[in-house]
């Protein structure tokens, strides 16, 4: 597994770049946005771990463009804390997850592991709930003869909560199966997700709703 890691600190640069190629992963670094496009056009990379505040390019422009170019490896993006505005942008331009600096490294490598992890499994079934079809291989949500295209946490949620129909999913749950991690901070990242979600079910004027569960989860009702 190839990782591409873009980040303008030096020393967090070479220390991710360490951990990483202790657990056997190869590991290319880029000091500055304009280097980690280059690389990452350059390269078929399984993981970009993307830092926000970079010399010359930012990493939002730098993701903006890998999708635009329909470069869909899962990115990482790194914020510091102060940057929660840069946070929400990055999903909407199409990152898959984030870390708030600090992190731990174990952290790091659960991460990683979970990215690339689910790149590797495609099924080939296409969940259907109500009038909505999760349509695999191109990653979109279809209702009636309309469709829109869904970020990969997205999907994720959207498949787990259909397989869940009929039951409740809670936040632990989305955390554990989507992010591979227990962390309790990330339940706000599930909002932000199932806001995201309502969205598109709207524009595409699906019956389906997301129902909120207060305390517990989420549900899917709007199947007849
Ligand atoms: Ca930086």
């Amino acid at each position: 597994m190839r990782i591409l890691v873009v980040e303008d600190e030096i020393g967090l640069a070479e220390a991710v770049g360490a951990i990483l190629r202790s657990e056997k992963y190869t590991v290319d670094i880029a000091n500055d946005g304009q280097a980690g496009l280059e690389y990452a056009l350059s390269e078929d990379y399984d993981c970009i771990i993307l830092d926000i505040m970079l010399p010359k390019m930012n990493g939002l422009d730098v993701l903006s463009c890998l999708r635009v170019k329909e470069i869909e490896t899962p990115v990482l993006l790194l914020t510091a804390r102060s940057e929660t505005d840069d946070k929400i942008k990055g999903l909407d331009c199409g990152a898959d997850d984030y870390m708030t600096k600090p992190f731990s490294m174990g952290e790091l490598l659960a991460r990683v592991r979970a990215m690339t992890r689910r790149r590797s499994i495609v099924p080939d079934i296409n969940p259907k709930y109500g009038d909505i079809t999760l349509e695999m291989k191109k990653g979109e949500m279809i209702c009636g003869g309309n469709s829109v295209a869904l970020g990969r946490k997205e999907f994720q949620m959207l498949e787990l909560l259909i397989s869940n129909a009929g039951q409740i999913t809670t936040k632990e749950q989305f955390v554990t199966k989507i992010w591979g991690s227990d962390d309790e901070s990330e339940y706000n990242n599930v909002e932000v997700y199932i806001s995201f979600l309502r969205k598109k079910l709207a524009m595409l004027h699906s019956d389906v709703q997301i129902k909120t569960r207060r305390g517990i989860g989420y549900c899917l009702e709007g199947a007849k």
